[in-house]
């Protein structure tokens, strides 16, 4: 081990060490999100290090709670237990809301007409800015549908955006790897296409018809939260996602 790699593990130690997570509120950050894996060790220290090394920014009345804090940390730790805080780019930010916001949009179409429009978001992450959130979502309820989690999905946004455009692909060693991670995710979203077009039912979120990185956003979600139910619908689609996060989250489900 290097110099620096060594004062970097003892910096990081120190970080963890001076954020500690109370018993009480990591149990229930556990209990109110169960998919989250309560015997991994690292989970907890990887959240210390995050809310050492992150700034939340509450939006006009909301005071950001430590139980809203710890519940960020948690879920956006989740996918990176195994590749570090460090694959999310430089993004130290996170901007909630309490409440849905609307982002005004605009578009000019191939007759050079501008179509202007309201979207409603539950979250957006910017390339190299903040990670902006809805506390509303991020507290949202399963209703047993397709899965939805604000937070995984936009840190995974910020994951793909970590080597340039949001494009479906994460940074990868070489061009040969981002190749067949790209064809192997086009495939799995043609089939979950044809699965949303004959309105067969998917844990996957139909959101992710929109764009391939939609689509890596949304299968991630399903992933980390329904593990085994994606790895029944789609297991090439799962094997490619645990290859990459490093993690094999249906093989611990109960
Ligand atoms: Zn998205």
């Amino acid at each position: 081990m290097s110099w620096l790699t060594r004062w970097q593990a003892w910096r990081e130690q120190r970080l963890i060490a001076k954020h500690p997570i109370p018993d009480a509120l990591w149990a229930a950050t556990l209990a109110r999100f169960p998919f989250l894996p309560a015997d991994e060790p690292r989970l907890r220290s990887m959240c210390s290090l995050f809310l050492a090394t992150r700034e939340f920014h509450g939006v006009g009345e909301l005071q950001v709670s430590d139980a809203m804090a710890v519940a960020v940390a948690a879920q956006a730790c989740l996918p990176v237990l195994a590749l570090g805080l460090g694959v999310y780019g430089r993004s130290r930010g996170i901007v909630m809301h309490a409440g849905e916001v609307v982002a005004p949009r605009e578009d000019v179409d191939d007759f050079g007409v501008v179509h202007t429009w309201e979207e409603p978001l539950a979250g957006e992450a910017m390339p190299g800015g903040p990670v902006m959130l809805t506390w509303d979502a991020v507290d949202w309820n399963d209703d047993g549908g397709p899965v939805f989690n604000v937070v995984i999905h936009e840190f995974i946004h910020l994951i793909d955006l970590a080597n340039g455009e949001a494009d479906g692909i994460p940074p990868l060693p070489d061009a040969d790897a981002m190749r067949r991670w790209h064809d192997g995710l086009t495939l799995a979203w043609d089939r979950f296409a044809d699965r949303v077009a004959h309105r067969e039912p998917s844990c996957i979120d139909d959101y992710g018809t929109r764009a391939l990185d939609e689509f890596f956003a949304v299968a991630s979600e399903a992933f980390f939260v329904d593990p085994r139910a994606l790895r029944a619908e789609d297991p090439a689609l799962y094997a490619q996602l645990a290859g990459f996060f490093r993690q094999d989250p249906a093989a611990h489900r109960p």
